[in-house]
């Protein structure tokens, strides 16, 4: 028995490893959700073939460890296909245990998902995986499908074991998941930290070297047009200056929200400076980078900021600047883009200047 626990851990750890690598790769929930059902029913069903064979056609394997946690950390989707593969795989199994088999699933897949519907899911505790190590073995109620006498007798010869088998198998693989699920997330937040500007919650000019490089190449490829787009806040001191920074800051983040709102969906966002913002947009022409640029303009000068029960207007100066095919360039595309902020600056400020082709 305990070289089916070794036997069986060993497929659970596996399991655990293809399912860090899985919440790696996958970008979206959605994406974690369906890859996490595919690797929970691949070990339930390695761990189902190569079971310990107790009796003809009596067998014992980690089946409900899968069962109780899949809905846990797979979801729905999980709890559905493990429960859908184990059925399969104990139907073409066959062997006289066959109804007391496919009960047993039923079992643990409703108590494994009523338990994820009834746990907190955020953090699992070392009473939550009790609860489901314990819930693994209600399944071997379902021995009682055989005739009385044979279950008993089953009950009586490996019962305590199994109950063990699946306590440790359960507090094993549970406590492998959460770690690595607790982990990969904890690594996704410092990486989005890196990325972000606190204050505004824009991406910060780091990602902007990241992400940029890769637009560049990818309009390049495609020999698209590319425009970048450079704002400044007009006199930002004297807001700072006359209201205070904190007040400064808090202009800081609507603007950022304004411009965020009146981005479209291809468009990146990025604090570029201070009270500079960088937007680069992929697949942009001249005339509609620049009426992206009017519509972020009037949008902040139409938007009324409250300071010390005064309503002041804020404005911002815009340069734009496209390029297309080979010629574009990140770090040339914001320093001509520079230029046309500093025209726009010239020409009196709140204005979109077009910057004069390199
Ligand atoms: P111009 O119209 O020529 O751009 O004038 P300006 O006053 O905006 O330009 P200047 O470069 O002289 O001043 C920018 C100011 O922005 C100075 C700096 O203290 C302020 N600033 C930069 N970052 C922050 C920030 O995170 N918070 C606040 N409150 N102020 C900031
Ligand atoms: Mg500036
Ligand atoms: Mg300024």
């Amino acid at each position: 028995m305990f070289g089916a626990l070794f036997q069986g851990l060993g497929i659970v750890t596996l399991t655990v490893l293809a399912y860090e690598g899985t919440l790696r790769i996958c970008p979206t929930e959605r994406c974690r959700r369906m890859a996490a059902a595919v690797v929970l029913s691949a070990g339930i069903s390695i761990s189902m073939f190569l079971p310990l064979t107790l009796a003809p056609g009596l067998v014992f394997d980690l089946r409900h460890v899968f069962l109780v946690l899949a809905a846990t950390y797979g979801g729905s989707l999980a709890a559905i296909t493990t429960a859908t593969c184990a059925i399969a795989i104990r139907y073409w199994t066959g062997g006289i245990g066959m109804e007391a088999g496919v009960a047993g699933i039923l079992i643990s897949a409703c108590l494994g998902y009523a338990i994820a519907k009834t746990l907190p899911q955020r953090r699992m505790t070392f009473g939550g995986l009790l609860i489901l190590g314990v819930a693994a073995s209600v399944s071997l109620t379902s021995t009682f499908v055989l005739p009385v006498e044979i279950a008993v007798d089953i009950l009586q010869r490996i019962g305590p074991q199994m109950f063990v088998a699946n306590l440790v198998g359960t507090l094993a693989a549970g406590f492998l998941l959460d770690r690595k699920r607790v982990g990969v997330s904890y690594e996704n937040r410092l990486k989005d930290y890196a990325r972000t500007d606190p204050l505004t919650g824009l991406l910060n000019r780091r990602a902007l070297d990241h992400i940029g490089s890769r637009i560049e190449r990818e309009c390049r490829e495609r020999n698209a047009s590319c425009s970048f787009l450079l704002l400044d806040v007009d006199h930002f001191k004297t807001v700072n200056d006359t209201f205070g920074h904190a007040a400064g800051d808090e202009v800081l983040r609507t603007i950022a929200s304004l411009i965020l709102e009146e981005a479209r969906s291809p468009d990146i966002v990025f604090r570029y400076g201070g009270e500079e913002v960088a937007i680069v947009m992929p697949d942009t022409d001249t005339d509609v980078a620049y009426s992206v640029a009017e519509r972020m303009r009037s949008r902040v000068e139409m938007h009324p900021h409250e300071m010390r029960g005064i309503m002041i207007a804020v404005t911002v100066s815009i340069g734009v600047y496209t390029a297309s095919g080979e010629r574009i360039s990140i770090s040339q595309g914001m320093h001509l883009a520079d230029d046309a902020l500093y025209r726009a600056k010239r020409a009196g400020r709140n204005r979109t200047e077009l910057a004069i082709a390199a």
